[in-house]
């Protein structure tokens, strides 16, 4: 069992839970990710890490999970960037810290293997862009709080497109995922939005906090032509977690 202190964790009745307790892949865990029939290229997540997180826990060693369920937690109340983390520390605890990813050059497509060292991955700090007088809409003067967005809105989201109420009202949908309230609203409903002026939901848009969150950005420089180029680590991908890459 390993223990790791989360980008950002949960807040409970003013207490922060952000000690989080991870077990190791096991054979069921890799059953989970061999889904034939996925209804997004994210459902393995939730079954998963409600199986390896177990525990998340305050400085007085008090348990959040007195409070919320374990399958809440993970789909609900922990920002996605806390999910990215324990993807990549379930694969640090399971197979190590070395991770080989391939890249491919954007100049000359050559494959190129990069590894990586999961364990000094950076934590960028957490930024806000407004102060608590300014969350008010410019024109229209109401108030609100921003939220995060969380896995239950990623699976929204990726469900195919054109059955899910998302895509049917993409941009309402997308601001009101950043929002906890509204005025007097709280959750916030997409037709929430509707006769909101446009000027006021580009506000709520342009100065959402960026959590804490690792860098997920690889940089490499090209073997064969030099060129140095980025990309992302897949940590929300299934194989990120199945394949141990030599
Ligand atoms: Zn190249």
């Amino acid at each position: 069992m390993s223990r790791y202190t989360l980008p950002n964790g949960l807040e409970l009745n003013g207490k922060l839970y952000n000690l989080i307790e991870l077990d190791e892949i096991r054979g069921k865990h890799q059953n989970m990710m061999v889904n034939p029939n996925p209804k997004t290229p994210i459902d393995h997540i939730e079954p998963l890490l409600t199986d390896l997180v177990k525990d998340l826990t305050n400085s007085d060693s008090e348990s959040a999970l007195d409070q919320v369920s374990k399958k809440d937690l993970i789909l609900y109340k922990l920002p996605i960037q806390d999910i990215q983390f324990i993807m990549i520390k379930v694969r640090e605890v399971s197979y190590g810290k070395d991770y080989i990813m391939q890249l491919q050059c954007t100049n000359c497509e050559t494959k190129n293997n990069a590894k990586l060292d999961l364990s000094k991955l950076e934590v960028f700090p957490r930024k806000d862009k407004l102060s608590k007088d300014e969350m008010k809409l410019p024109k229209e003067k109401i108030e609100f709080t921003y939220g995060h967005m969380s896995l239950s809105h990623l699976l929204k989201m990726a469900v195919e497109e054109g059955e899910s109420e998302f895509t049917k009202s993409m941009l309402t949908s997308l601001t009101a995922f950043m929002l906890t309230s509204l005025g007097d609203k709280s959750p916030v409903q997409p037709s929430d939005l509707d006769e909101l002026r446009g000027s006021d939901l580009d506000y709520i848009r342009d100065n959402m906090p960026s959590l804490s969150e690792i860098d997920m950005e690889v940089e490499h420089t090209c073997t064969s032509c030099n060129t140095d180029f980025k990309q992302e680590l897949p940590a929300l991908a299934a194989d990120f977690l199945l394949r141990t890459r030599t």
